[in-house]
């Protein structure tokens, strides 16, 4: 079986968030269980295709609307990521020094048309198709609809929800975009008079995923306006969560981290790693240090964070540190916090992948008080570092943390507020005092496999019912 991943993100070559991640190691481990897996996804302008040398197997040009680009695919020349992996490099379009932004409808149209026009193209045609998130979303209707593409309309697609808030609705002014089809079947472009490529890959895809059982659950109730399509489709829908890749993410090895521990050396590795952090930022290593990374953005709470801080600090009784970017609003509120609690609060406003692996490393506690999360990584990641996460019950972090009064291992909070927040971290203060059940929590938290051996082979499970 031969599987093709389609999308926007993969780590280490480009990455916003936990999209990047899990097309980064995914392929990896179905790889090792014996089946090809494979990648493609936009060229960028970034350091990774700087910093890389790559070899052009296809040149051609597509159609988009009526014009014409130029476009490449290409590959890296060794086979140090652990998949095999094709870039679409489209010099207009996508070799931009972004990811996302405002003029995503027809950068990502001109890929998917891109993939399409090479796939026609191959000898040896995927097995599968896995595409991931709205950036994709055209290619399963493409691939059953569009004139051009006949030849791999039996070609099962499998479609991966990371995350529904983001849909990739375009008027239709860009109608004409789209490879030509039989306007009879137009209706499976539509959702509320608007194009919306997921709503779309939920209708065309052979499956659909989400990144976590509850997730799933969840998206039937509110899936920003998705949510009967989810019941309608649910026969063809299941929530398979995602593991995290435990050769990046490994404190033993990981090269990022100020020093290497295992559960044996937890104690005196966490503690140069914390120290380190609060060094670097003046905090006051004596007191347990709660971390926050991610984007400051509706769906992981961020506007709770502000508020939470002030009434957390003024107690004095714990160190606070925060990684992300986002909404303005709350990235001004979090940087005047610096000047009032110096000492006791900081925080970096922007992007550090070496940044967050120290954190990971050196936190005690990790803060994640979301309103919406697909699975989320970031609670896996800490677990395996040893951090305890304080998290809300919501989606995958209800699939991955239990309570301590549970007979668990992190501190779980039911609803998006302050005072929740606060509460919880409280709990999580007491549990810090009494050091010889914070030290049994923590070593027992390290040894939970989230690796993605077992995901990767229930994905494998589901390709094998496609390709009968
Ligand atoms: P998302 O909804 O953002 O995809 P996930 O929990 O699935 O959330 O994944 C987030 C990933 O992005 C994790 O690897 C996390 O460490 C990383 N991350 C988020 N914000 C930052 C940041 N500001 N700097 C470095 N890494 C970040």
């Amino acid at each position: 079986m031969k599987i093709l991943h389609i999308s926007a993100e993969c780590y280490p070559i480009a990455k916003v968030g936990g999209l990047a991640d899990v097309v980064g190691a995914l392929p990896k481990y179905q790889n090792n269980q014996e089946i090809s897996s494979q990648v493609v996804m936009p060229f960028y302008d970034n350091a990774f295709t700087q910093n890389n040398r790559f070899i052009t197997i296809y040149t051609a040009k597509l159609d988009l609307g009526n014009q014409s680009f130029s476009f490449e695919i290409k590959t890296l020349n060794n086979k140090k990521l652990g998949f095999e992996i094709f870039f679409v490099a489209i010099p207009e379009l996508l070799f931009t020094d972004y990811v996302y932004s405002t003029d995503d409808t027809d950068r990502f149209l001109a890929f998917q048309i891109a993939v399409l026009d090479w796939m026609l193209s191959l000898k040896n045609k995927p097995t599968i198709v896995h595409c991931h998130d709205h950036h994709i979303g055209l290619i399963p209707f493409m691939m059953t609809q569009s004139v051009k593409y006949k030849k791999l309309q039996h070609i099962p697609t499998v479609l991966t929800i990371h995350n529904a808030q983001y849909q990739g609705w375009f008027s239709y002014d860009k109608l004409s975009l789209i490879p030509k089809f039989d306007m009879a079947n137009a209706g499976l472009l539509d959702w509320d008079q608007q194009i919306n490529p997921l709503a779309t890959a939920i209708k065309c895809a052979w499956r659909v995923t989400t990144v976590s059982p509850s997730y799933m659950e969840e998206l039937k109730k509110e899936a920003n306006g998705l949510e009967s399509l989810l019941q309608h489709e649910s026969a063809k829908c299941v929530g398979v969560l995602n593991g995290i890749d435990t050769d990046v993410w490994n404190p033993e090895t990981d090269p990022y981290i100020e020093k290497n521990y295992k559960i044996s050396s937890v104690q005196s590795g966490k503690k140069a790693n914390k120290n380190y952090l609060c060094k670097r930022f003046n905090l006051d290593n004596k007191k347990p240090l709660f971390v926050f990374i991610g984007r400051l953005v509706g769906e992981k709470g961020a506007e709770l964070l502000p508020k939470t801080f002030n009434l957390i600090i003024q107690e004095n009784k714990s160190s606070i540190l925060l990684l992300g970017s986002g909404n303005r609003e709350v990235e001004k509120e979090l940087e005047t916090l610096k000047e009032k609690y110096k000492g006791n609060y900081n925080a970096f406003i922007g992007y550090d992948e070496k940044l967050s692996h120290i954190m990971y490393a050196g936190a005690d506690f990790l803060l994640m008080p979301s309103r919406v999360e697909p699975c989320g990584l970031n609670q896996m990641y800490a677990l395996r570092y040893g951090s305890i996460p304080v998290v809300r019950n919501i989606g995958g972090l209800k699939d991955t943390v239990i309570d301590i009064d549970n007979k668990g291992f992190g501190i779980v909070h039911q609803n998006v507020s302050v005072s929740d927040m606060v509460y919880a971290i409280k709990r999580a203060e007491e549990l810090y005092i009494n050091i010889a059940k914070f030290k049994k929590v923590r070593n027992s938290i390290m040894k939970i496999n989230h690796s993605w051996d077992t995901s990767a082979k229930t994905y494998i499970n589901l390709y094998k019912t496609l390709n009968r």
